[in-house]
């Protein structure tokens, strides 16, 4: 498997971490299920095995903590065990292909992706300020300035909060 570029890593890496979102006030799991956890693997171009659900909710359990800051990140090393990538030259350009084994390339991906952005834009990637929320957002203002997962449904409803309790203690 080729390295895939930075963008479609990044969007990977936070799709994975967005994967405990609540709905409707209970935290839920897209992939907890079997049928669930196959078509989201697939989607991200995974195999969609069994194993490979396992290696990929115990990597995000991971990343999550590690981003909220829960864990160190040396966490995420075995991640990365037996993984190798291989550099070769065509049209004057080097590419890399991932090799793992076949159920753990997922992980290996994110733990990339993760460690891509910590390199080139740390503090980037973050949870989403409302303590409510279990989402991650990934600022790409150019102040990095964001603070909600989303300005429609987070933003609002913290705004709303503020101001609801600034005019109750407003005597
Ligand atoms: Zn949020």
């Amino acid at each position: 498997m080729a390295v895939a570029d930075e963008t479609a890593s990044e969007d990977f890496l936070l799709a994975l971490l967005n994967t405990t979102p609540r709905v409707d006030g209970i935290p839920t799991d897209q992939l907890a299920g079997p049928a669930a956890a196959r078509s989201w693997l697939l989607r991200q171009g995974g195999a969609g095995s069994a194993a490979e659900q396992r290696r990929v909710v115990a990597v995000r359990d991971a990343l999550q903590a590690v981003v909220r800051g829960q864990q160190p990140p040396g966490i995420l090393a075995p991640f990365l065990d037996g993984a190798s990538s291989r550099p070769a030259l065509g049209q004057g350009r080097v590419t890399w292909t991932l090799t793992a084994d076949p159920d753990h390339l997922l992980a290996v991906r994110a733990v990339l992706a993760w460690a891509g952005l910590s390199q080139h834009r740390p503090g980037r990637l973050r949870p989403c300020a409302n303590e409510a929320c279990r989402l991650f957002l990934l600022d790409r203002t150019k102040g990095n300035t964001a603070r909600w997962c989303s300005m429609a449904v987070c933003g609002n409803r913290m705004k709303a909060r503020r101001h609801y309790q600034r005019a109750r203690t407003t005597p």
